[in-house]
Formats: structure tokens, C-alpha cells, sequence
């Protein structure tokens, strides 16, 4: 039996693919192996999120060569966003690679790895090959949105919502096999709309399956936040109490130079009524720092802003010019990189506090425990182990920044 392999780089979204891609081969017989140098067929699902992420895969020609080397049938894939290349130059940086495979194209691959379809004669299905323990299901694909500082767009392509039936009937089968939590997947998951279903229709259809499972989702957009959505939140019972809604910056200036076709006082008016639906809420957000042309008073708004709002997560990053984005052509990466590094180091100081402040709130109280999270999304370490999909009740006997320690008492 031939052997596959993925190396996934990025977001939740690529990981989707790579299960994707997995559960195509482990239809044509293949097997998915650890050992990324005995592989038959090895996948790089690249990111490229960042400038960092993509000079990563350019490094790996020399691993290419000396892994072709020792297995010279080796068919190496490159997948994920860094197709934005085009085929020439990815042919002409990376020549180990065999095949580059669009994520429109997975079900492409057997046939372009000349495999036989003999899926037919094997009598298990089994699982879709899984590197997490959550069901990660994609409710659309691409985004629209054009955020000036997003390769996005340009690699995943425009937004398509998948039918309501197809996402009903995969998450019905993650929660068939056991899986206790499910992850509604887009780059901009809250503009999701097909046949009149829109996001929070398509939340109360999955919080009416039958069964014990939690529903999240990432990412949404301030811009298609409705009163419609909080209430459904609020109103489904699967829906634990943790929510990502990326703010980017807190000053308006900057935000429309982002093409983020909202203000800070919209983005503090739905945090507002989340959290008048649902007060225990968690609420964590996505910064960037050092946007070109971002002075040092516009930095001080987005951190007025995270210190009002009082964020339980953030995940901050420094700007990085990605080439073919608005920003990159026409704005200079003017912020020095000390200067981005002391923006992030500021932010996270005020992040600590919060995030301890909110945490210490839970200490004495219940929490729902699974696969090492609580309901807030946070990491726990309860007093022994339990096995993976199970829900636990646990005591929060003690709070630290970023995590609990906790004892099981059901
Ligand atoms: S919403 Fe903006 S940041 Fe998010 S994927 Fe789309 S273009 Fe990129």
C-alpha cells in the first residue's frame, strides 16, 4: 500500500484542505504516514499569510532534492495559498515539485498522481484521516473583502457558499463518529448565504442536530455582524460562549486605509450587545501593528480600544507586505521593525491584564472541560487525564494569563 504525508502551514482553513485532501487519497488506498521520508506522496499545504510563512517553503528546495534522493519515486504536491504564483515562477523557485494543486482541484489529484480508483473495492470507510481533534467544516470558500493587507482573495479566490445539505450532512457524520466539537470554517464565515440560508439560519439548522457537541466558528466580520446573529448565538444551547471578531486596528483612519468598511465605535457596539446576549461570554480579536503610515497617536487608539474592550485572547501580528495587495502597492511599509515589535509588546501588556482579569473571575466556578479547553476556549490542566471527546466538569481552582488549572468533578 503507497503512503502519503501532509505538512499543513497556516489556519484552520488549510487544515480543512489537508483533511480533504487525506480523505481523497485514503479512498484510493493510500495511507497516511508520520514519517514524512518513507512517503510516497508528501504534501505542502502552504500559508501565506505572512512574507515569513512563504520564504519558509522557497527555503526547502535543498530538502526537496535530498528527500528525492533517498526515494526517487517520491511525488512531492505543493498545495494551499501560495498558488497565487503563478505556475511558472513556483515551477521555476521550487523545481523538486511534482504537481501544484489548486484547493479547488482536490478531487484532481488521483488521477494527476496516476492512481488507480480501486476506492470502490474497499470494504471500510473509515474516518476521514484527522490531525485534529475537532471536525473542521468549511462553510465557504474564498472571501470578497479585499482587506487591503490580504493575500487572500488573490489565492483562495472569490467567496462560495457550499449547500446547506452538504455542511448538515458532514457535520452529522463528525458527530456519528464522536467528534464533541465542530468548527464552522471561512475567511468571512458570517457572510455566508445560500439558497435564503444565511449564518445565523445555517447556526440554529446545526444547533438542531441530534447530539452532545459544541459548535464554533471563525472568523466573522464586524461588517455582516447582525442583531440577527448575536440572538442565534445566544439562543443555540451548542454554542459554547467564546467568540474571535478581528477589530485590526482602533482608529479609523487606518481601518479605512485597510478597506475595513466599519468604525471603531460599530466594532465596540457589537461587542456591547454580545455581551448584553451572553455576559460570560469570552471574546478574543486580531491586530495588526505597524499598518503603513501608522503613527504612533493612531497606534495609541487601537490600544485604547483593547484596553476598553478588555479581550480575553489577541492575536497580534506585525504588518508584512504581501505583493498583488492594495496595500503593497500602494502604501510604503514605513514602521520599522522595532517600532512594530514595541507596538506588539505594548498590546500584549495590556492583553495579560485582561485576560487575567477575566480568568481570575472563574476561579471557585464550573467550567465544561474538552480535549484540554474549556467552553471560553481556554487551555486547562485538570488534576488527572481524560480521554479525548469526552465533556468533563471541572472546578477552575487557579487562573494564570493565558490558561486554568482545574479539578474534575463529573
Ligand atoms: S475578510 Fe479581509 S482579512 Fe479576512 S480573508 Fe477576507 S480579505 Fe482577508
Amino acid at each position: 500500500m503507497k503512503t502519503f504525508h501532509i505538512i499543513t502551514l497556516g489556519c484552520q482553513a488549510n487544515l480543512a484542505d489537508s483533511q480533504k485532501i487525506a480523505g481523497t487519497l485514503e479512498k484510493y488506498g493510500l495511507q497516511n504516514t508520520e514519517d514524512e521520508r518513507s512517503a510516497d506522496v508528501l504534501i505542502f499545504n502552504t500559508c501565506s499569510v505572512r512574507q515569513k510563512a512563504e520564504d519558509r517553503v522557497f527555503g526547502l528546495n535543498k530538502k526537496f532534492r535530498e528527500l528525492k534522493a533517498r526515494r526517487k519515486k517520491m511525488k512531492i504536491v505543493l498545495a494551499g495559498c501560495m498558488l497565487h504564483y503563478s505556475q511558472d515562477e513556483l515551477e521555476r523557485r521550487l523545481p523538486g515539485i511534482d504537481i501544484i494543486l489548486k484547493n479547488t482541484d482536490t478531487k484532481k489529484l488521483p488521477r494527476l498522481l496516476g492512481l488507480k480508483n480501486y476506492g470502490h473495492r474497499m470494504s471500510i470507510v473509515k474516518p476521514a484521516y484527522t490531525n485534529s481533534e475537532s471536525a473542521l467544516v468549511p462553510i465557504t470558500y474564498g472571501c470578497n473583502n479585499f482587506c487591503s493587507y490580504c493575500i487572500v482573495p488573490f489565492s483562495r479566490g472569490r467567496e462560495i457558499s457550499r449547500p446547506v445539505k452538504d455542511i448538515i450532512n458532514e457535520v452529522k457524520s463528525a458527530v456519528k463518529r464522536g467528534q464533541k466539537e465542530v468548527w464552522l470554517l471561512g475567511q468571512n464565515v458570517n457572510s455566508y448565504k445560500s439558497e435564503g440560508t444565511n449564518f445565523p439560519k445555517l447556526l440554529r439548522l446545526v444547533n438542531a442536530i441530534p447530539g452532545d457537541f459544541w459548535i464554533r466558528f471563525t472568523s466573522p466580520h464586524p461588517k455582516d455582524f447582525s442583531e440577527e446573529m448575536i440572538k442565534a448565538m445566544a439562543e443555540c444551547k451548542k454554542f459554547p460562549h467564546y467568540i474571535n471578531l478581528p477589530a485590526q486596528a482602533g482608529n479609523n483612519d487606518i481601518l479605512k486605509k485597510m478597506n475595513r468598511p466599519y468604525t471603531v465605535d460599530h466594532y465596540k457596539n457589537i461587542i456591547k450587545k454580545i455581551r448584553a446576549a451572553m455576559p460570560d461570554i469570552a471574546i478574543s480579536t486580531d491586530i495588526i501593528v505597524g499598518f503603513p503610515g501608522e503613527t504612533r497617536k493612531q497606534f495609541l487608539d487601537t490600544a485604547r480600544l483593547m484596553s476598553e474592550v478588555k479581550f480575553d485572547m489577541a492575536y497580534l501580528s506585525e504588518y508584512s507586505p504581501r505583493s498583488k495587495t492594495l496595500a503593497a502597492e500602494k502604501y510604503k511599509d514605513n514602521v520599522p521593525h522595532a517600532e512594530k515589535e514595541k507596538r506588539k509588546n505594548e498590546l500584549n501588556e495590556i492583553l495579560k491584564k485582561t485576560s487575567l482579569e477575566f480568568n481570575k473571575k472563574l476561579v471557585g466556578q464550573i467550567v465544561t472541560v474538552l480535549n484540554g479547553r474549556t467552553e471560553h476556549n481556554k487551555p486547562i490542566r485538570l488534576d488527572k487525564g481524560y480521554p479525548k471527546n469526552t465533556f468533563v466538569k471541572a472546578e477552575v481552582t487557579q487562573a494564570n494569563v493565558w490558561s486554568f488549572k482545574g479539578k474534575a468533578i463529573e
